[in-house]
């Protein structure tokens, strides 16, 4: 039995247990308490009714000595010892309606029944003692006794057969609230060996709900990364391989003499050097961004005039590539405290992807926001759409949707990995909504206070 399990186990025994000690405690502390009572008062009642038929006869009769005699046959017929009251009392005469009740049976128990006839105290009957204890209280105590007994009789196997119950009850608890954590290690140790298509159950508690999808999406990405992991050396090999290839042919057909040397082949050889430039930046500014050391340096920026800048560039391009670019800026003109360098990563990453993806014709709009010490902004474009298994996957290095490599754009896959990283690494996260009719990227930045900051 493992250790969590026996301490559910445990601590459902000690409740049910502990319930079951209090339930017998509260049982027999009401049996002292209220069942004494209750026969106290019963016999008080026998006496108050002996006392009403005295003050009926005395008020047809108006004779004492007659009460008397009543009294003294009633005390010996039922074990009681009668003290008259002595004379000057008989003649005082008591409100004794206010002290009945509760104490004054207790006080019986002492003192014995104080009788009223007419309204005047004819004295007390008591019981005898018996080990210098009323013979009323021992009479009570006995009778309270047995009927504890028969109490205990009934309830002392059904106490035992709810503790066997109880004992069943809590393993069984404790068995099934710990069964999935079970299921859990085995599937996290299997995708520690390397086996990522884990199948859980799904008929978790709501609690465990989320942990399940957490491990899911856990072993999903395992196996993407694994997969990366034996595609990237040779996506990199070949991305290096097709620049490389063309310069090579390039100079060799120069060099035979099959090419003459002209200012088109050097712009080719150019864009081929590029290509191979552009690659090797990428890598730099992924393992940089992704070892958090990216400039790491927070500038102060007028975030309002980075945007107006921006939007005149974009647009420029847009327009180059025949398409449509709008945006709706609604920053203040203030300062505001931020890595600037990666701000311009992400924005480039975005808007080039953006023009990659959509087709001549299209749309692109940037928005961006500062709300509650927050920059939000968000890239939509009119392109090709990622599907929607593609699109959490879009943003590990390398990859690439099939849509897109079919559309020959070119590219690396690198992009929004990095993109992805620089945003964590500034306490950010990106969103992506996307369909056939575009996509669009969304980013949440915290802001820190700049000179004349205000939110
Ligand atoms: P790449 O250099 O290939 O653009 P990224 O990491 O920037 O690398 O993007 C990864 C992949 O995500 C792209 O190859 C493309 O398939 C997809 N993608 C990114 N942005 C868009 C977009 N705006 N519209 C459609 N697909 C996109």
């Amino acid at each position: 039995m493992n250790s969590l399990r026996k301490k559910y186990f445990l601590s459902l025994l000690f409740l049910i247990i502990i319930s079951l000690l209090l339930f017998a405690l509260v049982l027999n502390w009401s049996l002292d308490r209220y069942f004494f009572d209750y026969q106290l008062q019963e016999r008080a009642q026998e006496l108050e009714d002996f006392e009403s038929y005295l003050n009926v006869i005395y008020e047809s009769e108006n004779d004492l000595r007659t009460i008397r005699e009543h009294i003294e046959e009633y005390a010996a017929l039922h074990n009681l010892i009668y003290h008259p009251a002595p004379r000057r009392e008989n003649g005082m005469m008591h409100d004794h309606q206010d002290s009945r009740g509760h104490s004054r049976m207790r006080d019986m128990v002492e003192e014995g029944y104080e009788l009223f006839v007419g309204g005047r105290s004819i004295g007390h009957l008591t019981w005898p003692e018996e080990n210098n204890e009323s013979l009323l209280a021992a009479e009570i105590t006995e009778r309270t006794n047995e009927f504890r007994r028969e109490i205990y009789g009934i309830l002392l196997p059904l106490g035992l057969g709810l503790t066997v119950l109880a004992i069943l009850f809590s393993y069984y608890i404790s068995k099934k609230l710990t069964e999935p954590l079970s299921g859990f290690t085995t599937a996290v140790k299997e995708i520690k060996e390397g086996d990522y298509e884990v199948e859980l159950k799904e008929d978790y508690p709501q609690e465990l709900q989320h942990l399940y999808k957490e491990i899911k999406q856990l072993s999903q990405r395992l196996n993407y990364l694994a997969q990366i992991r034996k595609e990237s050396v040779l996506d990199l090999s070949h991305e290096i391989r097709t620049p490389l290839n063309n310069i090579l042919n390039y100079l060799t057909a120069l060099d035979d003499g099959y090419l003459e040397f002209n200012k088109e082949i050097i712009n080719d050889l150019k864009e081929e050097t590029q290509r191979l430039e552009e690659l090797s930046n990428r890598l730099d500014d992924l393992s940089m961004a992704e070892k958090k050391i990216f400039n790491n340096e927070q500038k102060e920026v007028n975030l309002k005039a980075f945007f107006s800048n921006l939007s005149d560039k974009f647009n420029r391009r847009a327009e180059n590539n025949n398409l449509n670019y709008s945006q709706k800026i609604t920053v203040p003109d203030k300062i505001y405290l931020l890595d600037l360098e990666a701000l311009e990563i992400i924005m480039e990453n975005l808007f080039s992807n953006a023009l990659k993806y959509t087709g001549s014709g299209g749309k692109i709009i940037l928005q961006a926001e500062i709300k509650a010490g927050k920059l939000t902004v968000q890239l939509e474009d009119s392109g090709i759409g990622i599907a929607e298994e593609e699109q959490e996957l879009i943003f590990e290095r390398f990859y690439r949707t099939d849509k897109s490599r079919s559309q020959e754009t070119g590219g690396t896959g690198i992009g929004l990995a990095i993109t992805k990283e620089l945003i964590e690494y500034m306490q950010g996260n990106i969103s992506l909504e996307s369909s056939e009719k575009g996509s669009i990227f969304k980013f949440e930045i915290p802001l820190q206070k700049g000179r004349d900051y205000e939110f």
